[in-house]
This record gives structure tokens, C-alpha cells and sequence, in this order.
């Protein structure tokens, strides 16, 4: 099966939203994109595992990457979708997140047979499952060259405005220690939990910061997530700890940050459970403010961690530009206004083509 090209990009991304892939069944969506644009002679097409790579090799001078997944979380009544509101929306699983953005990819890779730049466009699987398994991830470590380019955009959904870079990710664990003891002579003891006390009363009070990184405002987030501790009913405890998620801006390293929860947790220990550097937004380049004018959007800090940070690893700015109000992404109402979906396929269009 081959997409009809003669349709516009809403009625694209209904068809993909209409073909299940939730993550790990993402094989059908990914024959329908690669059988229908490998009968066009300005791309080149290449198949890895269901992620698909459509290539322009012009010989521009730039080149930018346009990527989007094609898996969904999954589907709770709301396949196929449907049009309502006098078809002003596009109601359904992947409305959102986000087959609206890769519709808008395709035609575009589809139409751009003479880009201004050269084009690497990346449909990828297993987004909304295990980092391991994710499709980007996959093609970073394995072929980074297919990666590579001035630019990136990830058609994720942002409302039709630019959301540049990501807040890193760091979860630590903050130990208390005593010493164990009868709790009926609690005297001979030293309660490891009491002393959590002060530790949650500072994180309680503790106003995060706002940072501007690149001109845009980064708002992080310093907070508990869990509490263990505790061996039983009658005994003071000798150990207890504190689970801690800190959000940071783009301006710091994953070190920075452990200093910081180091600094704020003293006298106590802190171990690293997992992190993530963030990105910068990677707006303030020559060729960001092109992109920028061109689309006419407003540009905006994103807060969660995305995809944007693996081409932030290769040293490749990259923001988020697609259609969808993410704040809808994953719930059982997923919906997209049809003219954000137009907007942004108008936007990439006046970028790509000049
Ligand atoms: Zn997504």
C-alpha cells in the first residue's frame, strides 16, 4: 500500500492514526511510509529494524534532520479517529503524539524535491517504552552518521510554536544514618528518620530556580519522590533515605547538579540513581533565527526530557516544532486542532523552500 500524495497532511495523519502501532507493533506504519516514498527519485530510502531514513543528497551546504516517532501508548477506544467539531479537530490515539507530525514529515519528504538544505528525515520506533529500546537511541549509537546535520527538528507536539532544548534529569537517593536500639531505651539509639526531618523541611521551603539559558526562561524543579527507612515496630532505625528528583536547567551538567544536591544535602550522603543532561535550546545560531522567522512561531522552553538531547549529545541544536497541545499527549482524549496540523506543514514548508 502507497499514500496518495494528492491529499493534504490532515488526512495523512488520519490514515497513520488508523493503523495501530502502539510501541513494538509499529511494522505496518512503517511498510506504509517507506513503500510510499520510495518511488520518489530525490530521496534515498533506508529501512532499519521499522525505522525508516529518507535522504536528499543534493550537495547543499547544510543539511538538517527532521525526526519523529511512530509508536503510540496504547489504544483505550480511540481508534480509529474521527473528525469533530464541524472537522476543526482530529480526535484519537496519536493525534497528538504525535502521527499529525509525522503526516506533516511525509508530505513534506514527499513534495521537497529541490530543499534549500539537504534533508534527513527520520521516522524512528519505541519512543514511549524503554530508553533501550528507543528507535533513536538505536540509530545514535549504532549509525550516528545518519544523525548528523546542522539543525535538528523533532515534529513533537508544541502547540505549532517552537520549544527549544530540555531541563536534564537527575534522581539521587540522600542517606540518613544512626545507630539501631531497643525503642523502649530510644536513649542508647540515634534515629536515622528524625534526622530526615530537617532534610524535608528544607525541600519543602526550597523556591527553585528560574534560569535563562539562550534567552529563554527554564524553570527547574527540586522535589521528594519517595521515602524509605524503617526495620521494625519496636527498633530505632540505623538507616532511612530520601528519593530526590531534580529538574535542571540547560545551563548545567549532570555534575553541577550533583555538586548542588551534595551542597544541599551536606552533612549527608548522596547517590546518584540515574540522570540525564539537558539541552540547550540552540536558538541563538545564524541558522536557528532563519528556521525561527521563517515559521513564525513563538519560541518556548520545554521542560521535560526529550529526544532533543540525543542530538544535543552529537553536538546538533535542536528544538521541538510540531502540531498538538502536549499537555493532551497520552490521555484518552487526545485531540489536535486540524489548522495546527496545516500551520505547521505551511511553517516547515516556507523554511525548506524559501
Ligand atoms: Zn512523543
Amino acid at each position: 500500500m502507497s499514500l496518495d500524495f494528492s491529499i493534504n497532511s490532515v488526512q495523512i495523519a488520519k490514515i497513520l492514526c488508523d493503523i495501530p502501532s502502539v510501541s513494538g507493533n509499529e511494522q505496518e506504519v512503517a511498510d506504509l511510509i517507506q513503500e510510499s516514498l520510495s518511488e520518489f527519485s530525490h530521496l534515498s530510502v533506508e529501512r532499519i529494524s521499522n525505522n525508516i531514513i529518507a535522504k536528499t543528497n543534493l550537495g547543499r551546504d547544510k543539511r538538517v534532520v527532521i525526526a519523529g516517532h511512530i509508536d503510540t501508548v496504547p489504544i483505550k477506544d480511540n481508534v480509529p479517529a474521527k473528525f469533530i467539531e464541524d472537522d476543526t479537530i482530529l480526535w484519537g490515539r496519536g493525534t497528538v503524539d504525535m502521527k499529525s507530525g509525522a503526516a506533516v514529515m511525509v508530505k513534506l519528504a514527499a513534495e521537497l524535491a529541490e530543499p534549500l538544505w539537504d534533508i534527513t528525515w527520520i521516522w524512528y520506533e519505541n519512543e514511549e517504552v524503554a530508553e533501550t529500546l528507543n528507535g533513536l537511541k538505536q540509530l545514535a549509537d549504532s549509525r550516528p552518521e545518519e544523525l548528523a546535520g546542522d539543525f535538528a527538528i523533532l515534529c513533537e507536539p508544541s502547540n505549532a510554536e517552537i520549544e527549544g532544548g530540555c531541563n536534564g534529569n537527575i534522581r539521587v537517593r540522600v542517606y540518613a544514618e544512626g545507630t539501631r536500639a531497643h525503642s523502649a531505651r530510644a536513649w542508647l539509639g540515634d534515629n536515622a528518620i528524625h534526622k530526615l526531618g530537617s532534610v524535608l523541611q528544607a525541600l519543602a521551603n526550597y523556591q527553585a530556580a528560574t534560569v535563562n539559558v539562550d534567552g529563554l526562561d527554564y524553570r527547574e524543579s527540586l522535589s521528594a519522590v519517595g521515602i524509605e527507612g524503617g526495620v521494625a515496630g519496636n527498633v530505632i532505625p540505623d538507616a532511612a533515605n530520601i528519593h530526590v528528583n531534580y529538574r535542571f536547567a540547560p545551563n548545567k551538567t549532570i555534575e553541577d547538579a550533583y555538586q548542588f544536591l551534595t551542597g544541599f544535602f551536606a552533612p549527608l550522603r548522596v547517590e546518584i540513581v540515574d540522570a540525564a543532561n539537558g539541552a540547550r535550546p540552540g536558538l541563538d545560531s545564524e541558522f536557528a533565527a532563519v528556521f525561527i522567522s521563517a515559521v513564525g512561531a513563538e519560541t518556548r522552553p520545554k521542560y521535560g526530557w526529550t529526544d532533543v538531547a540525543r542530538f544535543a549529545r552529537l553536538g546538533i541544536p535542536a528544538v521541538n516544532y510540531g502540531p498538538g497541545d502536549p499537555n493532551l499527549a497520552h490521555t484518552d482524549n487526545e485531540q489536535v486542532p486540524v489548522a495546527q496540523i496545516i500551520r505547521v506543514e505551511e511553517g516547515l514548508r516556507a523554511w525548506l523552500q524559501g
